[in-house]
């Protein structure tokens, strides 16, 4: 029977240190770190997502700004915003929601924030850095999914590692950051064929594909550590993850529930990646 790692309590003890970092910042430094959010349009799930983080910053004392903007904001208006907010010293990360409404391009917006300040982890720069194994901001997600492996001291180096899943913001990242902690790497997608067999191979497996339960127990190999990423909203309205949970909690060593495994740790990351950025603490830009 396997671990549950509880991401929420993980989560909240990570916030619990920021805010007692951000206020030894202030002290020693007058320095208070400033987050601003983008989001355009009505949706209903981003409106939720932008709540839990203008939370989070109030709950770790931290400087926040609200756009809140009606869905026909033109790109224009958008990157006229981000220009400024790129100039302003109170600010120091700057996240725009997404999706975008369909007539706004998100890469010219995502490439218009300065690179110190995208504390999402999605620019090119940040994500060019990855590549080489030298991370600037790094992805929210795949991040909080290895600071969950760490405080928990499940080894990576070395191991084994399957991801389902190749997206930007989720697969392909996480699967660089395994790569960096010299794990050994294999990433799955829509063609891979028998997916069973690869999945089985896995000493570490991270669910990434967004179908509910689609990782069943006969997938899993014995003493497999198994990370849920996914987030299915079903239609009796319960939330379920990419794995079985109840089948393969039986024969994991480890695995995140769904809700409150990954999830809580994605907003903890951008609260981390802002407060590294209003301290200072990251390499120098080249
Ligand atoms: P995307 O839809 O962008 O990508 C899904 C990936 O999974 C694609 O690469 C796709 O392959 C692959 N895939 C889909 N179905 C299968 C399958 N049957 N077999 C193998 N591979 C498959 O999703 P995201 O990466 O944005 O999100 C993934 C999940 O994680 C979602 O449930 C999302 O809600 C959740 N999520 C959770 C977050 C959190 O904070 N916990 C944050 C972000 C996402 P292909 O490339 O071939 O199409």
């Amino acid at each position: 029977m396997a671990v549950i790692i509880d991401g929420k309590k993980i989560a909240q003890d990570i916030l619990d240190e920021v805010r007692a970092e951000a206020l030894r910042l202030k002290e020693r430094a007058g320095i208070i770190p400033g987050l601003a959010v983008l989001l355009v349009g009505n949706d209903p799930a981003s409106r939720i997502y932008i709540r839990h983080k203008e939370n989070a910053c109030k709950a770790a004392a931290f400087f926040s700004r609200e756009f809140k903007l009606s869905q026909d904001t033109s790109e224009k208006e958008i990157l006229a915003i981000i220009r400024e907010l790129n100039r302003d010293k109170k600010i120091h990360g700057i996240l725009v929601q997404l999706p975008l409404p369909r007539h706004i391009n998100p890469t010219t917006i995502i490439e218009a924030i300065d690179p110190r300040k995208d504390v999402d982890g999605f620019h090119p720069y940040n994500l060019g850095r990855l590549f080489t194994g030298n991370s600037y901001h790094m992805a929210c997600t795949p991040k909080g999914i290895l600071e969950l492996m760490d405080r928990s001291s499940i080894a990576i180096e070395g191991k084994r590692a399957v991801i389902v899943g190749r997206s930007n913001i989720v697969g392909k990242p996480v699967a660089l950051m395994l790569l960096n902690r010299h794990a050994t790497v294999t990433v799955c997608h829509t063609k891979t064929q028998k997916l069973s067999l690869v999945t089985r191979q896995a000493e570490i497996l991270i669910a990434a594909a967004g179908r509910p339960e689609m990782i069943r127990a006969n997938m899993v190999s014995d003493g497999a550590v198994i990370i849920d990423v996914g987030i299915n909203r079903m239609d009796d309205g319960r939330l379920v993850g990419d794995v079985a949970f109840s089948e393969v909690l039986e024969k994991a060593s480890y695995i995140t529930p769904v809700p409150g495994g990954v999830g809580p740790m994605t907003i903890a990351m951008l609260l981390v990646n802002t407060l590294n950025a209003a301290s200072g603490q990251m390499p120098k830009q080249k």
